[in-house]
């Protein structure tokens, strides 16, 4: 598969890379939102949280942890954004599931995304119906 982060991961395509283990390495992004923005991506080829397994998501999130206190320590950040972009229409470039590590400055001017409120309490009851309905 021409697959740009299974490249990395293998090591055939080159990267700053800062922890590798069994299930996962990790590398800074090469266009970051602040100095130090790291992404955390799972050997196993999964195109996001869409259909990762469930097994290698739980086998990866050790790395997310230790590299969170690591990044925020090397770059002395006020805090950290960890995210997760899933389908093109979320922003999802590189189709290979990885996590953002973000490091974050009280100065760093970034702004979060814009929120909409319900237009009413039965409006936001119905969405929650429908998410109930499809966990089910
Ligand atoms: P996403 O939009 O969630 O798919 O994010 C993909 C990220 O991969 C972007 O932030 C890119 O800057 C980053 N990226 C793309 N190519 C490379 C590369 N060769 N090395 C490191 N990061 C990359
Ligand atoms: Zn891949």
């Amino acid at each position: 598969m021409d697959c740009l982060f299974c490249k990395i991961a293998s090591g055939t395509v080159p990267s700053a890379r800062v922890y590798e283990d069994a299930h996962a390495v990790a590398f800074l992004d090469i266009n970051p939102n602040n100095p130090g923005h790291t992404l955390l991506v799972p050997k196993d080829h999964a195109r996001n949280i869409l259909d990762i397994k469930e097994e290698t998501l739980c086998a990866i999130m050790p790395a997310l942890k230790k590299l969170s206190r690591a990044v925020k320590d090397a770059v002395d950040a006020d805090g950290l954004n960890i995210a997760m972009n899933n389908e093109p229409a979320a922003g999802q470039i590189v189709l290979h599931a990885h996590i953002h590590i973000i490091p974050r400055f009280t100065t760093d001017g970034h702004r979060h995304f814009e929120k909409r409120p319900y237009k009413d309490a039965g409006e936001m009851n119905a969405v929650a119906e429908k998410i109930r309905t499809a966990l089910a």
